[in-house]
């Protein structure tokens, strides 16, 4: 900061402002315009050295003024500037919230005093935010950033405060004072709040949120501690569906431990070959002749033996770790299935971030090129959960590897909440009537009239169906009937590896090259027996 100690370009402004002195005073002795003034004094005599100093002196004021002037607009500049500097290391700049570090110091600020057991610690975890980025772009996701972070301040209540962690994670503290339901139901209001569409351009753009909370009551004295408390919360949250909220509780932090075990051995696994393909057969209804395997993968664990997709798919796709799990299990079933009769065909299951890859036909038709398998024989088996964030772009990449051959199927139909939506905007070639809709076959009229209307509808829209799960004989005759192209479940087979399925392969075929699974008479749900009969 400028001192009060005059500087070389101030002695110079106020050297020239004696200057103009000297000549105001030479101008006003040659006009004579001092005789009047000095008239009353008792130093006329004096005059002339008098008016100099006077005018001389003048000049050093003006100087002092302009100086002192010019000090008190840098302070001003330097409070604003410092002001600025202070905000900005408080604030996050996007959104205006407060960040991490301000967070924290009120919170332990708060935390310190008597209290602080009513302070509730809610951690906002963004559903479905990347791909908003990924599509729309990163004006899109601004927008929806700042367009949460307004409902949010419209929703805390008085004394509480919100901050932006980083990413589309945010923070909010609360004092719920005596009322312990506050909490929950500012949490609910959250999650509702963010669930609207935010309108972006022309498109509605739309998000939710998953919530941990942790209470100063239980979850630690310090902010890292109730922060690292709701952290835990709000992914025991996501992991188990999103959209909801969790508190913090003890178990939480031991179940954190064991994920990130599975996580670090998932990865090892990857890359050691131990995600296996087996294979469930398909068969063509009423005949049961075998048209192909859906692939299902299988982890063979070193220590826990062998592990179904429910232990690790949705691990594998919150960590990133899906696209290099399913390319090397699609690598080997292709290579597997070469060996097989030409007319079987493979069904693979594609994760919905997989198809938010917009080098997926790229990548498929590479593992196609390189193990020899032909486009034609391959069908891609994708959810509707894949096309709700980007519909367009997946009409892109299914498009085009329609174009090669490769068919699409809708899997889980009936479990989505806009199926029909989706099969009038996408050209499916095939859809899979959810296993749910086939147990429910025997139980009731109902049910069965929903699935009968799948079957037409699928066949009036020209698509081939696959009815899921069959367990029991008696449900195929009646499937056939209504027109059900395909079956799937216990009763031709369970998902079997690569060994089972060659030797099954090899007792099912005829001599002229027909694979019928056998008809058992009766209902049977295991393997290799229930098809071998
Ligand atoms: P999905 O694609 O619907 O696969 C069918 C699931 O139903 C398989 O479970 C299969 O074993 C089971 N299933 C088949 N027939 C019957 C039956 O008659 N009765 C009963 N109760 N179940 C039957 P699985 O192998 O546990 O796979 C579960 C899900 O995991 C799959 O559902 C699929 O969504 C996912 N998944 C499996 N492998 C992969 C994969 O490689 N990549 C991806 N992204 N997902 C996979
Ligand atoms: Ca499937
Ligand atoms: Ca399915």
């Amino acid at each position: 900061m400028k001192q009060a100690s005059w500087g070389e370009g101030e002695l110079r402004e106020a050297l020239c402002l004696m200057m103009i002195g000297v000549c105001i005073w030479i101008a006003g002795t040659q006009l004579g315009m001092f005789d009047y003034l000095l008239h009353f004094t008792t130093f006329h005599h004096l005059h002339d050295l008098l008016m100099l100093a006077i005018c001389m002196s003048f000049g050093l004021v003006v100087a002092s003024i302009r100086k002192s002037f010019k000090l008190r607009q840098a302070m001003m500049a330097r409070d604003f500037a410092r002001d600025r500097a202070e905000s900005a290391a408080r604030h996050d700049a996007l959104t205006g919230l407060a960040n991490r570090r301000f967070f924290k110091e009120t919170l332990d600020g708060r935390l310190s005093k008597p209290g602080s057991a009513a302070i509730a610690v809610l951690l906002i975890d963004l559903d479905r935010f990347k791909p908003v980025n990924d599509v729309h772009g990163h004006a899109a996701g601004d927008a929806v950033l700042c367009a949460v972070a307004d409902r949010m301040r419209a929703l805390v209540p008085q004394g509480g405060l919100i901050a932006r962690l980083g990413g589309d994670e945010f923070v909010v503290m609360i004092d719920y004072g005596e009322d312990s339901e506050a909490v929950p139901r500012f949490a609910q209001q959250i999650i509702s709040a963010l669930s609207k569409p935010v309108v972006w351009e022309q498109s509605r753009v739309e998000v939710g949120a998953t919530i941990g909370i942790a209470l100063g009551s239980e979850s630690g004295s310090d902010a890292v501690s109730l922060l690292h408390a709701a952290d835990v919360a709000m992914y025991q949250g996501k992991r188990e569906g999103r959209g909801n909220f969790r508190f913090f509780h003890l178990d939480m932090g031991h179940a954190l431990k064991v994920r990130a075990r599975m996580e670090a051995d998932l990865r090892l696994g990857i890359e050691r070959g131990e995600i296996e393909p087996f294979y469930q057969p398909v068969v063509q209804l009423p005949g049961r002749e075998l048209i192909g395997f859906e692939v299902l993968a299988r982890w063979r664990h070193p220590e826990q033996g062998l592990l179904g997709p429910a232990e690790f798919i949705a691990l594998a796709e919150e960590t990133g770790m899906i696209a290099d799990l399913s390319w090397a299990l699609m690598r080997k079933a292709c290579t597997d299935a070469r060996s097989w009769p030409g007319h079987l065909q493979l069904a693979v299951n594609i994760s919905p971030l997989q198809l938010q890859d917009k080098q997926l036909p790229e990548r498929i038709l590479a593992i196609l090129t390189e193990t020899g398998f032909a486009p034609g024989r391959l069908e891609i088996e994708i959810t509707e959960t894949a096309l709700v964030n980007d519909l367009e772009s997946a009409r892109v990449a299914l498009k085009s590897l329609q174009n090669f051959g490769v068919r699409i199927a809708l899997d889980d139909f009936g479990t989505g909440y806009s199926s029909l939506y989706h099969l009038r905007e996408l050209q499916f070639d095939k859809l899979k009537i959810d296993r749910s809709y086939v147990a429910s076959i025997p139980l009731g009229e109902d049910r069965a009239k929903l699935v009968d209307a799948i079957i037409a509808l699928g066949s009036s829209l020209g698509l081939s169906t696959t009815a899921e799960g069959i367990e029991t004989a008696s449900s195929v005759g009646w499937l056939a009937d209504q027109g059900c192209t395909y079956g799937q479940g216990y009763l031709f087979g369970k998902p079997m590896n690569k060994a089972t399925t060659d030797g099954l392969l090899t007792q099912w075929s005829d001599a002229a090259g027909n694979i019928v699974i056998a008809e058992t008479g009766k209902d049977q749900l295991t393997l290799p027996k229930a098809v071998a009969a």
